[in-house]
């Protein structure tokens, strides 16, 4: 894409919200498998550090429910567990953010591919670290099948496709290694363990624990 130059998403035509007219806002992403619970804990972080938390699927669920023009697309992409384009995602997430009015955010389900981060450069977000919430399969669908959020996404057969297409996050978590930004969160705990070893995490970045 020309530099500088931005696509809105359908609603927000008018909003230039790139780099060249965003200030810098720092977030911490919450990344792993469909079931390790990302949103869950990205709640509880936002609660706990004063974060504001945006969550990539919900804003996906939330332009399907708003009946967008894009909504036929997106529905298409998450009843196959496939990604909507990169471009069209960092523009809701920055529209988002700009909406809210902050400056520090945790961001749960995005970056998902490499092509989601190298989106994600192009714009004013700065990534402060990575929780990469590790969670087997094995209890990821157990949770999954379990639960009742009234996603259409939650039928084993589009799990199975959601925990194909997770398998692009893993070289965005090795760049993410390579800077030394990703501490490993053992998922399979209570929602209460899991919580406790984030905390950790947090305390080695103390200018965001406001
Ligand atoms: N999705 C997407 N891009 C993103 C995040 C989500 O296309 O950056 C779509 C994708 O189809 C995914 C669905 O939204 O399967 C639900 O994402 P969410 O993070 O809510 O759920 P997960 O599958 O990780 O449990
Ligand atoms: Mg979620």
């Amino acid at each position: 894409m020309e530099k500088g130059k931005h696509v809105a998403p359908t609603d927000d035509k008018e909003m230039n919200v790139g780099v060249s007219t965003m200030n810098k806002v720092s977030a911490i992403f919450v990344l792993g498998p469909p079931g390790s619970g990302k949103s869950t804990q990205s709640r509880l972080i936002a609660e706990q550090f004063g974060l504001f938390h945006i969550s990539a699927g919900d804003i996906l669920r939330a332009e399907v429910e708003s009946g967008s023009e894009d909504s036929i697309m997106i529905k298409a992409k998450i009843a196959n567990g496939k990604l909507v384009p990169s471009d069209f995602m960092t523009r809701l997430l920055l529209r988002d953010i700009q909406k809210s009015g902050k400056k520090k955010f945790v961001i749960d389900g995005f970056p998902r591919s490499m092509d989601n981060l190298n989106a994600l450069s192009s714009t004013a977000i700065e990534t402060e670290f990575v929780l990469h919430l590790v969670c087997s399969k094995e209890v990821a669908i157990e949770r999954l099948s379990n639960r009742n959020e009234g996603r259409d996404d939650d039928n084993i057969k589009t799990i199975v496709k959601r925990f194909e297409c997770f398998e692009s996050v893993f070289p965005v978590l090795e760049c993410y290694e390579f800077k030394g930004k990703v501490y490993k969160i053992d998922a399979e705990k209570s929602k209460e363990g899991v919580m406790q070893d984030i905390k950790s995490a947090f305390t080695m970045h103390p200018r965001l624990c406001s």
